[in-house]
C-alpha cells in the first residue's frame, strides 16, 4: 500500500462531531490527535467534545426518537441493507483507516469488516420480524395482547479493539428496533466510527437518529448523558472496571443496561483431541486481532500427556508469524494499540517468568519504533502468575497442564470472568459434560472462534450481561407492552 492510499483513506473521514445530521466542530474548536501505533505519529486531529456538545447530541437523539420509532420497519431494514452494501464496496478504504488507527494488519481489518458489516445485514432482516402475541386469558374473560416498542434513546460506548464491529453490533439492532442513539467510540480509534456515520447518512438514515461524540474528557462528557432522565438505555463494551462504574451511574435513571466486559477465556485440550485441529484452533483463538480480543484464549489448559507436543507445534506456528506495520504486505502481527497496552503485556510476561514460567518463543518487545510485542508461548506457567487471572490482551499464550477432566473444568472456571471458553476433544459424552460445566456465556467446541452475527454474544459473571447478535440481539432494544382487552 502506498503513502497516497493512506492519505486518501484518512481524508475520507470527517474529523468532526456528527450531531443532528450535521458535521461540526467541538465547542471552542478543541481537538485531539489520533496516533498511528506503528510509529507514534499523529494521523489526524479529531473534534474533542465538551459536556455541552454531549448534551447537544443527546438533544438531537431525543428530538428524532418519536418520528424514527414510527418509520416503517421495512424502511429501517433497507437503510441497514444499503449501509451493509456500501461498507462491503468500500472495504479497502475502511480497512486502511482501521489499520492506521489501530495497528492490526489489513487482513485482520478486512476480517473485522466482513464480521462487523454482517450485523447490518442480519438486523436488516430482523427489522421486519418484530412481533407480539395474542392470547385468550385463562378465564376466557379478556384477551391478552403483547406488542414490542423501541426502548427509546440509547447511549452506546465502544472500545478500540474492534472499532467497527463493536459499534455495528449495537447500531444495527437499535436502527432495526427504531431507537435513536448517541455513540461514543474509543478515543484511540474514533476514525472508523466517524467513517461509518457518513456511510449511514449516505444510506438514508434520518438526521438525529445516530449522533457521534468523540472526546478525551470521557467520564465528564458521558456521565451527564447517562444521568439524563430522557435516556432509556445504556449499552457498553469495554473493561469490567469502567462497566461497573457505568452500572452504578445508570441506577439513577433505572436504565435498561447491556454490558459486554472483559474476558479470560480458557482453551481446553483433552488427551483425545485432534491435535491438528487444536493447534489451528489455538492460532485463531489466540491471534485473531493480535490477541486484542475479549474472546482471546488467555489460558491454555492442556492434558499433561499431550502438552509437550501441543506446545511445540503451537510455538512453531507462533514463531513463524511475521511482525511488522499492518499496512505492509504479508504481515500477520501489527503493533499493539498503544504503548500502555504493550507495556502491560510485557509486565504480565515478566511476572510469569519471574514466578517460574519458561519462554518457548517470543517473550519480549522487539527494538525500534512502534508498540510491537513478539508472539509468545510460555510453558510451566504457575497458577499464581498474574496472567492466570488477568486479561493479557496481546499475542501471548501461557500453557498450564492438568491430569483429570474435573480439574480442567475447575481451572477453567477459576476466574471472575465468564465470557467464552474453547474445548477440544472427540469424546461425545465429554463434550456435553464440558459445555454444561463451563461457567461462560459462550463455548466453542473444536473451533477457535465463536463470534457470529447470527448467534447471541455475551458473558456471565464479571464479563457482564445482555446479548448482542442473533434473535436475542434486537430484544435488548425493545420493550414489551401488554394490553388487556375486555370483551
Ligand atoms: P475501556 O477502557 O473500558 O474503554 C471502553 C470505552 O469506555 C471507551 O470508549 C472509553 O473511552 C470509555 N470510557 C472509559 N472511561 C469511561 C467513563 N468513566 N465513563 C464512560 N465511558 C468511559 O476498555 P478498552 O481498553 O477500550 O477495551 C478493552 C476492554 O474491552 C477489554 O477488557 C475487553 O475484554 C473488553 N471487550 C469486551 C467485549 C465483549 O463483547 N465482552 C468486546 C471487546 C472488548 P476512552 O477511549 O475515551 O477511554
Amino acid at each position: 500500500m502506498s503513502e497516497s492510499d493512506e492519505k486518501l483513506a484518512i481524508e475520507a473521514v470527517h474529523p468532526q462531531l456528527f450531531i443532528g445530521g450535521e458535521w461540526r466542530d467541538a465547542e471552542g474548536g478543541k481537538t485531539f490527535g489520533v496516533e498511528d501505533p506503528s510509529n507514534g505519529s499523529i494521523l489526524v486531529e479529531v473534534a474533542d467534545a465538551s459536556v455541552g456538545d454531549g448534551k447537544d447530541a443527546m438533544d438531537a437523539a431525543v428530538g428524532a426518537q418519536k418520528e424514527w420509532a414510527a418509520t416503517p420497519p421495512r424502511d429501517r431494514g433497507e437503510i441497514l441493507r444499503r449501509a451493509f452494501e456500501l461498507i462491503t464496496e468500500r472495504t479497502d478504504e475502511l480497512a486502511m483507516i482501521m489499520t492506521l488507527e489501530m495497528g492490526k494488519p489489513l487482513k485482520e481489518s478486512k476480517a473485522e469488516i466482513a464480521y462487523g458489516s454482517e450485523f447490518f445485514r442480519w438486523f436488516s432482516e430482523e427489522a421486519v420480524r418484530i412481533a407480539g402475541r395474542y392470547s385468550v386469558a385463562p378465564n376466557g374473560a379478556t384477551r391478552l395482547l403483547t406488542m414490542k416498542q423501541p426502548v427509546g434513546p440509547v447511549l452506546m460506548i465502544t472500545p478500540w479493539n474492534f472499532p467497527l464491529a463493536m459499534g455495528t453490533r449495537k447500531i444495527g439492532p437499535a436502527i432495526a428496533a427504531g431507537c435513536t442513539m448517541v455513540v461514543k467510540p474509543a478515543a484511540l480509534t474514533p476514525l472508523t466510527m466517524l467513517w461509518l456515520g457518513a456511510v449511514l447518512a449516505e444510506a438514508g438514515l434520518p438526521k438525529g437518529v445516530l449522533n457521534i461524540v468523540t472526546t478525551t474528557a470521557t467520564g465528564e462528557v458521558m456521565e451527564p448523558i447517562v444521568r439524563d432522565p430522557r435516556l432509556r438505555k445504556l449499552t457498553f463494551t469495554g473493561s469490567t472496571e469502567v462497566g461497573r462504574r457505568l452500572v452504578e451511574q445508570s441506577a439513577e435513571g433505572l436504565l435498561r443496561v447491556s454490558m459486554e466486559l472483559g474476558g479470560n477465556a480458557p482453551f481446553l485440550v483433552f488427551d483425545d483431541a485432534d491435535l491438528d485441529k487444536a493447534v489451528d484452533g489455538a492460532m485463531l483463538a489466540k491471534m485473531r486481532n493480535i490477541g486484542e480480543a475479549c474472546t482471546a484464549a488467555n489460558r491454555f489448559i492442556v492434558h499433561e500427556s499431550v502438552a509437550e507436543e501441543f506446545g511445540r507445534r503451537f510455538a512453531e506456528r507462533m514463531a513463524a508469524l511475521s511482525v511488522g506495520r499492518g499496512t505492509d504486505d504479508g504481515i500477520d502481527v501489527g503493533p499493539l494499540v498503544e504503548a500502555k497496552q504493550r507495556d502491560k503485556v510485557a509486565e504480565l510476561v515478566d511476572d510469569a517468568v519471574a514466578k517460574g514460567a519458561k519462554v518457548v518463543t517470543g517473550g519480549s518487545a522487539p527494538e525500534g519504533e512502534g508498540y510491537y510485542y513478539s508472539p509468545t508461548v510460555l510453558v510451566d506457567v504457575p497458577l499464581d502468575a498474574r496472567m492466570s487471572k488477568e486479561e493479557v490482551f496481546g499475542p501471548v499464550a501461557p500453557i498450564f497442564t492438568f491430569t483429570e477432566e474435573a480439574d480442567a473444568l475447575a481451572m477453567a472456571n477459576d476466574t471472575e470472568f465468564g465470557l467464552v471458553a474453547y474445548a477440544f476433544t472427540q469424546d461425545y459424552a465429554r463434550v456435553i459434560r464440558v459445555y454444561e460445566g463451563l461457567e461462560t456465556g459462550m463455548v466453542g467446541i473444536n473451533q477457535g472462534v465463536v463470534s457470529n452475527p447470527a448467534a447471541p454474544f455475551g458473558g456471565v459473571k464479571s464479563s457482564g450481561f445482555g446479548r448482542e447478535g442473533g434473535a436475542e440481539g434486537i430484544e435488548e432494544y425493545l420493550e414489551t407492552k401488554y394490553v388487556g382487552l375486555a370483551l
